[in-house]
């Protein structure tokens, strides 16, 4: 038996919270941290639902830039939300909704909005209590909502950061009513000419969570290397973290194997043992260690073109890649990527055949905006008159779009009115129920739709299915008016909205694999379930090779 904590609050209820906080650097891994543990915990039969803090003052995501802060990531009830939940959608297989993600916007927002309604009842309204308070009730509701055994809060940013402070306060005071167990994610950095491993960073990050009122239970060391035992023994010294409770996560190759190795440490066991969960039976790690092995035996490599504008910040596509990765893992071959920079096509500074020599699939993803269009339009065409494996998701449904009409009902010029208002064949335009809309945030049309997939085609083959649920995040649509036009050319719209009007999905029969779609598969696309498009089209990919 592992030690108990001797919690402050109530000890016999079932919710039961893990708080997962960062320190000395941002991006360590927390949130796949947080995602292999939550993986782990259900393998052993408990049932978790995560919820992701980001201290920023946006109320989402959605307005940001992808290359500033990483990818958006929708949720199936429309939400545009942090990408950390796209690692907890697939880690968990769960479909989560917008409580899952709290940001400094979000929780004020709410505040205000209710001393506004004057519910306050004239009491000045602070951060204490009135912003802790809302927060606890937050993290009890998602549990109790969600019959969660455990509940994981992973604190975005650093400890030490302003921002984050009211947060990590409420989860001190929530520690004081409920059972909360702190796991800290820090750093041992190396110091490269003598190759000694440093404690300091963490003893101080430590520190200052204490100063907060915040011992932690856990703590999770990232290193380069292996982490020498004296270290351990130090780190437990000046934290006063039993050595045992000090997990080692030394970098990994594939992100994949962490549930695992958390798992070879008995983290589970640990955990459990400290809220004296009783051993549950769960269906373990086995389907997980079969998809880990699978990527690392693979041996055939494939190589998929990802254009887009951008590449320079490869995290803006992390749930496309990481979809192509367990498809591959399915289909027993190593996905690469190769990044297509399509302004450089659009420039002329490259031919996109040169671009696109030697590769085995090309995926056009979604995008906003014309910079780099007529290079994704290039790459398109020779993706259609060449063969190749072809994947248009969203933008790259419409692109595809203009792109046949162009060139194969001769509607020269024809575009998306995003890109050019003048356009003399406007086959992509505003979907009608955005005309009125002027606001950003939170106005496309999102979320988790139906589509319905016509009888026979290669869309039916692969889902096997006449209607499905994917999600999207757009404002224009393929203009119904040139459908006749292009499907009388051998273009198949293969999947359409409920009405008829919305196109969804496109592909050409002849072709050996070309296909787009309106929404985005790599939304639900869950690690040892990969979403049938990508599954397909990384197939095709391994067929040409
Ligand atoms: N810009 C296009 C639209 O708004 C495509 C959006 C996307 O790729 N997510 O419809």
């Amino acid at each position: 038996m592992h030690r108990k904590k001797p919690f402050r609050g109530r000890t016999e209820g079932k919710r039961k919270f893990i708080v997962v906080t960062g320190g000395v650097i941002s991006g360590l891994g927390k949130g796949i941290f947080t995602a292999s543990l939550g993986r782990l915990l259900q393998s052993k039969g408990m049932t978790v639902v995560p919820i992701k803090i980001d201290p920023y003052l946006n109320v989402d995501a959605g307005t940001m830039n992808p290359i500033e802060h990483g990818e958006v990531f929708v949720l199936d009830d429309g939400s545009e939300v942090d990408m950390d939940l796209g690692n907890y959608e697939r880690f968990l297989d769960m479909n989560l909704t917008c409580d899952s993600n709290i940001t400094t916007g979000k929780i004020y927002k709410k505040v205000i909005e209710r001393e506004r309604c004057g519910d306050y009842l004239g009491k000045t309204v602070q951060l204490i209590p009135h912003i802790t308070d809302d927060l606890k009730d937050w993290f009890m509701k998602v549990a109790d909502d969600n019959d969660a055994d455990v509940e994981l809060i992973e604190v975005g940013g650093t400890v030490g950061d302003i921002e984050n402070l009211i947060f990590l306060e409420a989860l001190r005071q929530l520690s004081m009513v409920e059972d909360v167990i702190f796991v800290h994610c820090t750093l041992v950095p190396v110091v490269k000419v003598v190759g000694e491993q440093k404690t300091k960073p963490t003893q101080q990050s430590v520190q200052k969570l204490r100063g907060i009122g915040v011992q932690p239970d856990f703590i999770f060391l990232r290193c380069e290397v292996p982490i020498e035992q004296k270290i351990i023994s130090k780190i437990a010294l000046f934290t006063g973290v039993p050595e045992d409770d000090i997990i080692r996560g030394q970098d990994l190759k594939n992100i994949y194997e962490l549930p695992v190795v958390l798992e070879n440490q008995d983290v589970h066991k640990k955990v459990m043992d400290m809220f004296e969960i009783k051993k549950r039976s769960g269906n373990g790690l086995k389907d997980w260690k079969v998809m880990t092995d699978n990527m690392k035996n693979a041996r055939k490599k494939v190589t998929v073109a990802m254009t887009g504008k951008y590449t320079a910040l490869h995290d803006s596509y992390v749930s496309i890649e990481q979809s192509l990765k367990h498809a591959s893992a399915l289909v027993g071959c190593d996905v690469g990527i190769k990044w297509i920079e399509t302004t450089d096509i659009e420039k002329g500074k490259t031919k996109a055949k040169d671009a696109l020599k030697d590769v085995d699939g090309i995926l056009v993803p979604g995008g906003f905006g014309s910079r780099g269009t007529e290079g994704k339009i290039e790459c398109i065409k020779h993706a259609r008159e060449q063969g190749i494996p072809f994947l248009g998701l969203c933008y790259g449904f419409q692109l595809a779009s203009a792109e046949f009409a162009r060139h194969e009902c001769g509607l020269k010029k024809a575009n998306s009115t995003e890109i050019d208002e003048n356009t003399p064949y406007p086959v992509i335009d505003l979907l009608p129920s955005q005309k009125n809309v002027y606001k950003k945030g939170g106005t496309m049309r999102l979320g988790g739709q139906d589509v319905i997939i016509k009888k026979g085609t290669k869309a039916h083959k692969l889902y096997g299915s006449l209607k499905v649920r994917e999600r999207f995040r757009h404002r224009y649509e393929f203009n119904p008016e040139y459908r006749e036009k292009l499907e009388k050319s051998d273009l198949v719209f293969s999947g359409h909205d409920k009405s008829g009007d919305i196109m969804q999905i496109l592909e050409l029969p002849k072709h050996p694999f070309f296909m787009a779609s309106q929404f985005h598969p790599e939304f639900t696309s869950r690690v040892l379930k990969p979403n049938p498009l990508f599954l397909e089209f990384v197939k095709a990919c391994a067929r040409k090779k």
